[in-house]
């Protein structure tokens, strides 16, 4: 089958073309005669399938031939880079249409965006809580909208966005087509399906997610503390290719990618404690080739597409095997090949175990020439959770040792200055804000105050307030 059998607009068999498309992908193939109809769809589409291809291409051949200045179609993410991910998507295929598009994110300025609600770009797409943002505003009105696009709803799940999605359903029309595009289908996006979705067609709902063929996948078991120098020598006898490496939280993103840079391999690193613009520049140095290497925990990883992208690295066993899917899905994107490592420790064969059954097959244990696996690092990738429990507590006594000092010194001061403690009650001739308290302490504690002082500067004349005298009689 090819796009043009599938009825779209010449504009956009065009655009097909330019970007190199030869075929409709099978998700392209199963979901665009349904949406060219104008049926809601609930489908299952792997990443890197071309899903986003799938769904804003027959949304597009229906807005094309009349621009009404208000917004049409707003599909909603759950982060920010897949959203500007498929908002580059909407460019390369409406480009040449007229149509326009704008991204509602976070972590950016709020007034682009403004202007694009009131100019009614006609493709919004957005995360939820910018959306909900904006929805306080009278500006931002949704009343023309024809089509509304859940994508990756089951990480919306995992992420705790649904009673957001709900919120977000609360501004829309209900007279609407709606898609629904998950890698999963767990309860509650069934659940939600029901709720939105008029006499769907479903698509693949049956299948297991799977990863694409053309994907080569390898197990290293090795010991803990070990994984980052794996990871180094792989690099160094690797093929020059780009690398995205998955680890199991933010802090161990930054070890890694710390100890790569240590040894000399320029990477950037992507995860929920960087900043929007720290995520941007990564994911551009990454994506135009000036950094090889992309260390990313899961969910900043969502939507990152990157075409020359060889190798997908799990430093650390993914907790459930939908995420293997999403991971590894980076690379052989569409028709490519491209190889997932998988790095497992002993402590994670249970997770392993849960991936294979996942996907019906052993995957292939290996081990590297040359690389010593009895070494003992010099320094460790991460220190335990319960060490940092008790370095943290060990500082926050400091700290708060050094806060009761301050204050009993500062009362202490306090009180040898103005030994009666009535300032107040002589008022404040030159009518300004007083420098002290308005209520002094009372008697005990102030005189507690003042042998604490009387200790501390004790033997050390001049020291106090006035040259150690008050300058109050
Ligand atoms: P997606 O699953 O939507 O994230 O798409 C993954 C990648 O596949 C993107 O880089 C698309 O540009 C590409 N793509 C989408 N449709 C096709 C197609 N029919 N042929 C080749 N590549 C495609």
């Amino acid at each position: 089958m090819s796009f043009a059998e599938l009825g779209l607009r010449t504009e956009l068999l065009q655009a097909t073309q330019r970007l190199g498309f030869e075929h409709p992908t099978p998700i392209q193939r199963a979901a665009i005669p349904p949406l060219m109809q104008g049926r809601d769809v609930l489908a299952t589409a792997v990443t890197g399938s071309g899903k986003t291809a799938a769904f804003l291409l027959p949304i597009l051949h229906h807005l094309l031939p009349k621009r009404r200045g208000t917004t049409r179609a707003l599909v909603v993410a759950p982060t920010r880079e897949l959203a500007a991910q498929i908002a580059e998507h909407l460019r390369d295929l409406a480009g040449q249409t007229g149509l326009t598009g704008a991204a509602v994110t976070g972590g950016v300025a709020m007034e682009p965006q403004v202007q694009a609600f009131r100019r009614g770009v006609d493709v919004l797409i957005a995360t939820p809580g910018r959306l909900l943002d904006h929805f306080q505003y009278p500006y931002a009105r949704l009343d023309g909208l024809e089509y509304l696009v859940l994508d990756e709803a089951d990480r919306m799940l995992d992420m705790g966005f649904l009673p957001d999605i709900r919120r977000v359903l609360r501004h829309l029309p209900t007279k609407r087509r709606t898609l629904l595009f998950s890698a999963t289908l767990p309860a509650p996006i069934v659940e939600l399906a029901g709720d939105l979705l008029e006499n769907p067609v479903a698509l693949n709902v049956e299948r297991k997610s799977a990863p694409a063929a053309g994907i080569t996948h390898a197990v290293y078991p090795v010991p803990h503390e070990l994984k980052s120098h794996l990871l180094l020598q792989l690099l160094r006898q690797g093929p020059p290719r780009s690398v995205l490496a998955f680890t199991r939280t933010k802090h161990r993103a930054n070890r890694l990618a710390d100890f790569l840079e240590r040894n000399g391999i320029v990477c950037a690193r992507i995860h929920g404690n960087r900043s929007q613009a720290q995520r941007t520049e990564a994911l551009a140095g990454f994506k135009k080739g000036r950094v090889r290497i992309l260390v990313a925990t899961d969910i900043a990883a969502r939507g990152i597409d990157v075409e020359a992208l060889g190798l997908v690295v799990n430093f650390d066993v993914p907790q459930v095997p939908e995420d293997y899917i999403h991971r590894v899905g980076r690379t052989a994107r569409v028709e490519a090949t491209g190889d997932a490592y998988t790095f497992v420790s002993p402590d994670e064969e249970g997770g392993l175990r849960a991936i294979e059954r996942h996907m019906g097959k052993r995957l292939p244990r290996h081990t590297v020439a040359g690389f010593d696996y009895a070494k003992r690092p010099a320094e460790r990738l991460e220190v335990p959770l319960a060490e940092r429990i008790a370095a943290l507590r060990a500082r926050k006594t400091k700290e708060r040792a050094r806060a009761t000092a301050n204050t009993e010194r500062r009362a202490a001061q306090r009180t040898l200055a103005d030994p009666v403690g009535n300032w107040t009650a002589r008022g404040n001739p030159s009518g300004a804000a007083p420098r002290r308290p308005a209520k002094p302490a009372p008697g005990p504690n102030r005189a507690e105050a003042v042998l604490a002082w009387v200790r501390q500067t004790a033997g050390r004349p001049n020291h106090g307030p006035g040259g150690g005298r008050s300058r109050r009689p």
